[in-house]
């Protein structure tokens, strides 16, 4: 790169953003230590304060084009949503009109909730639902066909209060994680670190496909993966794929994206392409929890934004294509304070870093202990094609810790006591000048869904299309949680040394069961995971209850995340969003079976009969056309035999009330008639002729991009 461009990205970077920067220029110097009180030490925001930074952020906005505001919250629909508002104000006597933003308007938005799933905690009529700015995340401007939009990153609850969104939570997660580990951290003498923040990179996966062929295919447009397709002739056995070098159609759509997202502060970083012909994966750089969630839908929204703009689209479906590698995002997740301390960090040798010691096994304690909370987390309709399904991971958490951990922590479980950390970590590469380094604990492991990577753990069970904020959520309270429990005891001891280092031998103990660093693929591990006790949750269907139990209710509400009655709501909204989404799915297969794929195949039978009439009237052999055509009828048989049963069962289905029954009912009945459907016609694919077959294949969309 010439200095040029690097001075260019530079420039770009957060332009869009309402950043300290900005703050700092524009706002006067009281109002700004009054805000950053708010932001970094969670002081109560003042009205005036915020009257004050309205007004700047107003002008700032209008500067960058900006005619309207939205605040913009994560209902639990699993997307964003926003409603504009014009900053124009009733028109003076003049006939000109004043363009005005209040703090009132800054801080609180009054969006109609009636619409927004709330799981049974209010009636429709009960419609006031309120959003409240998030001043920890930065508001920004947005560029798009429907102008300039100041967007304020907001909190959503009811008019009782109860938590409607996902923000919600997860600020009370961060807090609780704050305020547990400083009290771990005191135990250890830390005097200076004032606060400490969960940190988090989501690595986004996803797939590119021309727009034209998308159009094509209905289950891609309503579904946003395909219901139907047979493999094509080449998949992604050769591993040609994964870090190849990168389209010109695909560069011009990375380029264009990372733009968009550095002018929004987004730190979009590491890109390339992943396994499956199609699929990308894009890194921003970590940063707090919060944010990185915002961000992260951010990036989703304006990765499609872009994907359109060039003619093509990007599905973030878990599972576009049957049979290729799925799309998840890479949740990294860690602890840091404020002044710049990983507790994650295992140092050079682990085993005399106690701190770290003891927040290891914590960890491990707390994802032994809610592995079901943690599954649930990641659980979504098209997660369900990902994790657990034949051609996927299992859905069983256990922790990789790598062979450098595994080993101080097998010394902890058998000696009491840990003496040494492995030397052979040290990476030599015999070249003077080449640095050495330490190795990540061992050689990597793909297959872990819950990994250490050095200074963090990686979640990877999330889904591509989610939202983190769950994932993050429970993550930061179980180990707030593991911390807690920790410095209850430790805050008693007499004698601090031996307490924790008793207390770290015995999570190790208690907790060994959830570590593997094996082939989380393999069938062996399946089968030892059972052996070991730890649960193997398929679906979201089975995974929901798991919030609702005794133990779920008393982690969240000791840490004043969640009440039972907000836990059970949820359960509420996430059954009937699963019915749903797969009612969707079996009518659109419903619809394309009978008024596409099946006439297709009634029109090859239709020419493959008169083409044997043909054969044997010029007395040449019909053989091999009329064996076709019997084959190709008894598949369109079975094809409209199974269409009949789904349509049946689904119009059943639909009769159902909302609720557990419904969900289980989807899951059981509709989801075994939709893959008896698509067999039968998967195979037609195969042998009827292409020119008749109604819409693009596998191959045709995959490799011509
Ligand atoms: P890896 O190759 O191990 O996946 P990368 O450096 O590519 O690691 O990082 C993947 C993601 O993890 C990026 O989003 C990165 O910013 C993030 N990340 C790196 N270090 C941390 C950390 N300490 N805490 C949270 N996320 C991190
Ligand atoms: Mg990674």
């Amino acid at each position: 790169m010439n200095e040029c461009e690097v001075k260019g990205v530079a420039e770009m970077f957060g332009e869009d953003v309402f950043n300290d920067t900005v703050m700092q220029e524009r706002l006067p110097k009281k109002v700004y230590k009054e805000l950053r009180k708010t932001i970094d030490g969670g002081k109560e925001l003042d009205p005036m304060t915020a009257e004050v930074v309205a007004e700047a952020m107003k002008d700032w906005a209008i500067e960058r084009g900006a005619t309207h505001y939205t605040h913009w919250f994560q209902p639990l629909t699993g997307i964003t949503a926003e409603k504009h508002e014009a900053f124009i104000s009733p028109t003076r006597p003049d006939g000109k009109i004043l363009m005005e933003f209040s703090g009132k308007e800054l801080i609180k938005g009054e969006p109609d909730a009636s619409s927004f799933p709330s799981g049974g905690l209010r009636a429709t009529f009960e419609a006031r639902g309120y959003t409240a700015w998030d001043c920890t995340s930065p508001a920004f401007v947005r560029h798009d066909a429907a102008g300039a939009i100041l967007c304020i990153p907001t909190a959503f609850c009811s008019y009782t209060g109860e938590a409607l969104d996902m923000k919600t939570p997860l600020l009370r997660s961060m807090e609780a994680l704050n305020n547990q580990a400083l009290r771990l951290l005191k135990l250890f003498g830390n005097t200076t670190s004032k606060k400490v923040t969960a940190s988090v990179g989501a690595e986004q996966e996803y797939f590119l496909v021309d727009r034209s062929q998308y159009l094509k295919r209905k289950d891609l447009i309503y579904t946003g993966h395909t219901l139907f397709g047979a493999m094509p002739p080449k998949g992604q056995e050769l591993n040609d794929q994964y870090f190849g070098s990168i389209r010109e159609k695909v560069g011009a759509f990375m380029k264009a994206l990372n733009e968009e997202l550095w002018k929004l502060g987004v730190s979009a970083k590491t890109q390339h392409n992943e396994v499956a012909p199609g699929q990308h994966e894009l890194a921003p750089i970590y940063t707090e929890a919060n944010i990185a969630v915002d961000q992260n839908q951010l990036m989703m929204e304006v990765m499609k934004k872009v994907a359109e703009r060039q003619g093509m689209t990007c599905l973030l479906h878990e599972k576009p294509f049957s049979g290729m590698n799925g799309s998840g995002k890479h949740n990294n997740w860690s602890i840091v304070t404020d002044d710049g301390i990983n507790l994650l960090d295992p140092g050079k040798t682990p085993h005399d870093n106690v701190q770290f010691l003891l927040v290891l096994t914590c960890i491990l304690k707390a994802v032994d202990e809610h592995a079901d909370l943690l599954r649930e987390s990641a659980a979504d309709v098209g997660n369900d094609y990902r994790l657990g399904a034949n051609e996927a991971p299992p859905a069983i958490l256990s922790v990789f810790v790598g062979e450098q951990l595994q080993d101080v922590l097998t010394q902890l479980i058998t000696t009491g006591s840990a003496t040494s950390s492995k030397q052979g970590e040290i990476m030599n590469t015999g070249v003077k000048t080449l640095p050495d380094f330490m190795k990540d604990a061992t050689d990597r492991n793909r297959t872990s869904p819950f990994a250490f990577t050095g200074n963090k753990f990686e979640f990877r069970m999330v889904g591509s299309s989610d939202s983190i904020a769950a994932p993050n959520t429970v993550l930061n309270v179980i180990v707030a949680e593991a911390f807690a429990d920790a410095c209850d005891t430790l805050e008693k001891a007499g004698n601090f040394e031996e307490a924790v280092h008793d207390l770290i031998k015995k999570y190790a103990t208690d907790h060994q069961r959830v570590v593997f660093n094996g082939n989380g693929y393999s069938e062996e591990w399946v089968a030892e995971a059972e052996r070991r006790g730890l649960p193997n949750i398929k679906s979201m269907v089975d995974a929901i209850p798991a919030i609702v139990t005794d133990k779920a209710v008393e982690l969240y509400s000791r840490f004043g995340i969640f009440t039972r009655t907000e836990l059970e709501s949820r359960a509420e909204i996430k059954y009937e969003e699963y019915s749903k989404e797969v009612n969707i799915e079996a009518m659109t297969m419903i619809d394309m079976a009978s008024k596409s794929l099946i006439p297709a195949c009634v029109r090859y039978s239709h020419a493959l009969a008169k083409t044997v009439l043909a054969l044997k009237e010029a007395g040449a052999d019909s053989s091999v056309a009329s064996d076709l055509l019997s084959e190709v009828t008894s598949l369109t048989k079975e094809a409209r035999d199974a269409l009949g049963r789904l349509s049946e069962d689904d119009e059943k289905g639909s009769a159902m009330e909302d609720g557990r029954e419904k969900a289980v009912y989807y899951h059981d009945v509709i989801k075994a008639d939709m893959a008896a459907l698509r067999a039968p016609i998967d195979r037609l694919e195969m042998i009827v002729d292409k020119e008749c077959w109604p819409m693009p294949s596998y191959g045709d969309m995959l490799f011509e991009v």
